[in-house]
């Protein structure tokens, strides 16, 4: 194989072309990436970067000089239009047509924004995806006294946690019943909310925000779904992402719950064209999954740099996510999805809890908040295909890292 194309500048194409090169692949790499940036890590974009804690340089995955050294061929700031598959080739936005032997599609995800129609594209409301959007955000939370966010997922989480440190007055609104209902059980949702709540900020569940408009004078109005009104300086928009799978669904590829079906070996529909990070989805436990982390697009990179060259590897995601908030980290090891129960564990250290997820007797996830020693421990266990006991988990008196070592 003498050319392979990547399409998406991001963490996915980063992870991928730096194992392919380790591997000894010596053909063509070209990064085809809508941004005008060198692949970027985009976590701190809500947490350190936009709270001006860390340099734009500290962002960049690899270093320019990285790509020179590697025989990277870069076309950044360029968007590919269409595949076309039987030509084997890529069309970019200016008419140039690219050929590849294999193609791999890192083309991420991007936000759902709030509609247009209802003020979504008004003056002072942002989105949090990219460079763009945190530099944004950043110079506007600079002069703004007050800040809505709509979306009680981490990235809205995130943000409000920024604002408040700055000093800003923040509401945050989530439609759903509760704050991280997709992704987290009530009791971490709880955890999170009184930490947001003792930090000043105003949560409200179970409200829509029903639309925005520009006040006279300047500052927006949310008009809430209980009928009140918010008067704001500046919204944040954190309300899911839309995996970048239209390319995909164009060239006539396979497109599961809106994103890039791939096999175990990352393949996409056609056996020349693969995918990995936010815009794939896959079979995993006998379930349809999205994965949207840093853990996913690294692996599943790599895992695809392997199947690219021959070394036919099954994909097997172990997944692992984090968030940071004022001072608590939140790191989570495993999936939660189909629990039963959750078992808490508290105090391991002070200000540490850790919620269990079980489905029946068997372990699935853990939601560590300060609790470093409960999130390896479950890393490990479930690593290496291990269980730990309800009674164990919850009990302080039992020393995880003696379960773990126990074998
Ligand atoms: C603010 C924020 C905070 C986050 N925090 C965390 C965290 O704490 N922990 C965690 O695990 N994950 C976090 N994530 C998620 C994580 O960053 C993503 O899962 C990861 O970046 C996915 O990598 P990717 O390569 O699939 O996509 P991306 O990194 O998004 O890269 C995709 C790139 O492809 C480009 N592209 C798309 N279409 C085209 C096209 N047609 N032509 C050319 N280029 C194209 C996009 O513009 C983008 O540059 C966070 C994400 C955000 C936005």
């Amino acid at each position: 194989m003498e050319r392979i194309v990547v399409i998406g500048a991001g963490q996915a194409a980063s992870s991928l072309i730096v194992k392919l090169r380790s591997l000894g692949f010596a053909g063509e790499i070209l990064l085809i990436g809508d941004e005008p940036h060198l692949p970027y890590q985009r976590p701190p974009l809500s947490k350190k970067y936009l709270a001006g804690e860390m340099p734009r340089e500290r962002l960049l995955l690899r270093q320019a000089g990285w790509y020179e050294k590697n025989a990277v061929t870069l076309k950044l700031g360029e968007r590919a239009v269409s595949i076309d598959r039987d030509a084997k080739s890529v069309l970019l936005a200016d008419g140039e047509a690219i050929a590849y032997e294999s193609l791999v599609l890192t083309t991420g995800a991007r936000p759902k924004r709030f509609p247009d129609e209802l003020g979504g594209r008004l003056a002072g409301v942002f989105m949090m995806r990219d460079l763009a959007d945190a530099d944004a955000l950043s110079a506007a939370m600079g002069s703004g006294d007050s800040l809505l966010v709509i979306g009680g997922g981490y990235i809205g989480l995130e943000a409000a946690a920024e604002a408040a440190k700055k000093g800003l007055k923040v509401t945050l609104v989530e439609a759903a019943n509760r704050i991280l209902q997709r992704v987290a059980a009530a009791e971490t949702a709880d955890f999170f909310r009184d930490l947001h709540r003792s930090h000043g900020v105003t949560v409200y569940e179970g409200t829509t925000t029903q639309r925005l408009a520009a006040r006279d004078g300047g500052g927006l109005d949310a008009m809430l779904g209980d009928g009140s009104t918010l008067g704001v300086d500046l919204v944040v928009v954190g309300i899911g992402i839309h995996p970048n799978s239209e390319l995909a669904a164009e060239a006539g590829l396979v497109i599961d719950h809106g994103a890039v079906r791939v096999d175990e070996f990352g393949c996409t529909s056609d056996p020349s064209i693969y995918a990995a990070g936010d815009c794939t989805c896959l079979v995993w436990k006998g379930n349809l999954i999205r994965l949207e982390s840093v853990q996913n697009a690294q692996d599943q990179a790599v895992n695809v740099a392997h199947n690219l060259l021959g070394d036919r590897q099954p994909y097997q995601p172990e997944p692992w996510f984090w968030s940071d908030q004022y001072d608590v980290k939140l790191q989570i090891a495993g999936l939660n999805h189909g629990y039963d129960d959750v078992i808490t564990r508290r105090g391991s250290k002070p200000g540490s809890v850790a919620h269990f997820y079980y489905r029946g007797d068997t372990l699935l996830a853990v939601d560590a908040m300060n609790d470093p020693v409960a999130y390896n421990v479950v890393k490990r266990l479930l690593a290496s295909g291990r269980s730990l006991s309800k009674a164990a988990a919850a009990d302080l008196g039992v020393d995880l890292k003696a379960v773990l070592q126990a074998g």
